[in-house]
């Protein structure tokens, strides 16, 4: 029987929690076309993670457990996921539309011919994808003409389903990567930090332009730290070099969609919008009462940052301590 084959994401041994926002698409995808589901683990001593991926109505769990694999590099990923797509016929290949998945669909696209849906927000029933454009102002509805497709997810566009009891086969697959030499990663220097990732976080706290300087990016971090959440900013903040490029989120930047979000002196421009809308509760704080952030804000604060801020964190450690 034809498949779907979901392309599950780890890093350093876990899995990311967008894997299961893929599976929730791929659920959905495979009922609607009446495929098998398939899944794709890639990686270095991954053998634990399977049992991870229990439960999800996969048919088979596919383990690419290579020392090859270990870091994510385009060549080897693409080679082993077109083999495997090919033996399963794997009719659709999904994933979620991360920094990897961005740079690994095109790739799978293009090597299998296949055309591509990129970040797709719905399926229709006529098997039309919707996906936004120009900073979400515009929703297209795109359809692919190949047989074989490939479609990445925005992830915060869908729901983890829930782990269920049955059981998929465990399938470890070797193939010799013979693209592995083409590019090698001859170290990594990772940025570190005691805070949750920002596209997995919980509760995100984001920080403008208006932050200035030193003084107020330390008095957000430490609103996040207090709330044990994630620290975010705006592109304008990022441009200014009050925090690092990794911290952006909108258009250009990452998309979240946390159970709570601060937008703390950010004005809500369309391009950050379109990268926390999805947040289930948005809290703005600004002192301009025309601010565009209020427009989206679930709860919003009228008031000076430099005053509100440090009063809201002595609160929260007060209400902690209580
Ligand atoms: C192609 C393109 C892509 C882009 N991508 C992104 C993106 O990914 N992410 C993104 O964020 N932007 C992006 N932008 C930039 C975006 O258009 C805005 O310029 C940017 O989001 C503005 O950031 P800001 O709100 O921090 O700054 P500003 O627009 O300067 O707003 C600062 C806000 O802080 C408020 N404020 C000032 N002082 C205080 C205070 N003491 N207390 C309370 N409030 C205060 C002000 O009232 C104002 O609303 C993009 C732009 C383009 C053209």
């Amino acid at each position: 029987m034809a498949s779907i084959l979901v392309i599950a994401e780890q890093y350093k041994g876990s899995l990311r929690k967008v894997t299961f926002n893929a599976l929730g698409f791929a659920k959905q995808a495979a009922n609607q076309l009446g495929l098998d589901l398939h899944i794709f683990l890639g990686g270095s001593d991954i053998g634990g993670l399977a049992k991870e991926l229990q439960g999800y109505g996969a048919k088979a769990i596919h383990l690419a457990d290579d020392s090859d694999l270990e870091v994510y590099r385009t060549e080897p990923y693409t080679q082993a996921i077109c083999a495997l797509a090919s033996e399963i016929d794997a009719q659709m290949i999904t994933g979620a539309a991360t920094v990897q998945g961005k740079d690994l669909f095109p790739r799978i696209a293009g090597r299998l011919g296949a055309g591509m849906a990129s970040d797709i927000v719905e399926m229709l029933p006529d098997g039309t994808f919707k996906r936004p454009v120009w900073a979400g102002s515009v929703i297209a509805r795109v359809r692919v003409e190949t047989a074989q497709k490939v479609v990445s997810i925005r992830a915060t566009a869908f729901e983890a389903p829930k782990q269920g009891s049955d059981q998929a086969k465990v399938n470890k697959f070797n193939i010799s990567l013979e693209e592995a030499d083409k590019v090698r990663v001859e170290d990594m220097e990772e940025t570190k930090s005691e805070r949750p990732e920002l596209t997995e976080a919980r509760v995100v706290v984001s920080g403008g332009r208006s932050m200035k300087d030193e003084k107020g990016v330390k008095m957000i971090e430490s609103l996040a730290d207090t709330l044990k959440a994630a620290m975010g900013a705006s592109r304008a903040a990022c441009d200014a070099g009050l925090v690092p490029n990794e911290l952006q989120v909108g258009q250009t930047g990452k998309v979240v969609a946390p159970e709570l979000y601060f937008a703390i002196g950010i004005s809500g421009a369309i391009q950050h919008l379109a990268g926390m809308k999805g947040s289930k509760v948005i809290v703005a704080i600004n002192k301009d009462p025309e601010a565009p952030i209020f427009q989206l804000a679930d709860y919003g604060f009228v008031a000076d940052m430099f005053k509100v801020v440090p009063e809201m964190i002595e609160e929260i450690k007060k209400r902690k301590g209580a």
